[in-house]
């Protein structure tokens, strides 16, 4: 069962990685657009995968990494 190998690509300098790269080798740009709700007293966090063009986590609303990197 050879399943294709799905690539990535950097969102900020189009660089073509790994499905399983968390950041780009090439500029250091985050490659999976997770949500930035961190774990606190009142909240357990959340660390949804967002598309890529997600802005706010569609969970909670929360800025996704894209957003806060300024990628858009
Ligand atoms: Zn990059
Ligand atoms: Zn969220």
């Amino acid at each position: 069962m050879a399943e294709k190998n799905e690539l990535q690509t950097c969102f900020r300098c189009q660089y073509v990685a790994d499905k399983d790269d968390k950041y780009c080798i090439r500029c250091g740009a985050p490659l999976k657009n997770k949500c930035t709700k961190e774990k606190s007293l009142l909240h357990k966090g959340c660390s949804k995968v967002n598309k890529a063009d997600a802005k706010f986590c569609s969970d909670c609303g929360t800025e996704t990494t894209f957003s806060q990197w300024g990628l858009f």
